[in-house]
């Protein structure tokens, strides 16, 4: 049953480059959202709610529409701990706002996606690998995740460093291979001085054709 949330709390509401994924380069409104189900080692997000601020939905509609942007970005943290906020959103207001939604996620919280999947055009979803954020690998979760997310545009993004394992390799690919997904290879930042790009990027491509290599452009621009 659908739970009506009032208010939440939002860390940021800004526009930027987009820094990440297929989408690079664009214009997007960030909404960034305040929690996460997960503790990935090289997370840099910062979880406090002290300076996040509460918004209820007609809040957050009047200041969506009145940005020239036509792609939103639910980012986090993680966007789908936020489901039900999310939901009460875009049954509301989808169509009256008439923009893009894209969804950053950590590919986990599948029941959550599957209540706002009809409301998503795009779906950015990260494969969390065990070498790289000392999560334990939740493959079979990531695929219940895709399955339901192909219902749209997706992207598979995986972080990685060179503690990344063949097995993790080789998983990764069946998974995108499944749904078809295009994998965004991004080397984990700051990049080590002795990360071994190309060579990480040939053995995903000797598995699996349909791999970019895009780093965090944000970073280097120093973009928000
Ligand atoms: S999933 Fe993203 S926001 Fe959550 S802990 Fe990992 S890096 Fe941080």
């Amino acid at each position: 049953m659908q739970n009506t949330v009032k208010k939440t709390a939002i860390k940021e509401i800004f526009t930027s480059i987009q820094g990440e994924g297929l989408y690079v380069g664009e214009k997007h409104i960030f909404v960034r959202f305040c929690h996460c189900n997960l503790a990935c080692k090289y997370c840099d997000t910062d979880f406090s709610v002290s300076n996040a601020k509460k918004y209820d939905i007609d809040e957050l509609y009047n200041i969506l529409s009145g940005l020239d942007v036509e792609t939103v970005s639910f980012t986090g943290g993680e966007p789908l701990v936020e489901v039900d906020f999310l939901l009460n959103f875009l049954e509301k207001y989808k169509n009256k706002l008439n923009k893009r939604i894209y969804l950053e996620t950590n590919g986990t919280l599948y029941d959550n996606l599957l209540k706002i999947i009809d409301y998503v055009d795009i779906v950015a979803a990260d494969i969390k690998l065990q070498s790289v954020t000392n999560e334990e690998n939740r493959f079979d979760i990531n695929k219940k995740f895709l399955k339901i997310a192909n219902k749209k545009e997706t992207f598979v993004k995986i972080v990685f460093d060179n503690n990344i394992t063949y097995e993790e390799i080789i998983t990764c690919c069946k998974l995108a291979k499944e749904n078809n997904n295009t994998i965004v290879l991004q080397p984990k930042m700051p990049l080590s001085p002795d990360i071994r790009i190309e060579k990480i990027f040939d053995l995903f491509y000797k598995n699996y054709k349909n791999i970019r290599l895009i780093p965090q452009v944000h970073k280097f621009l120093n973009l928000l």
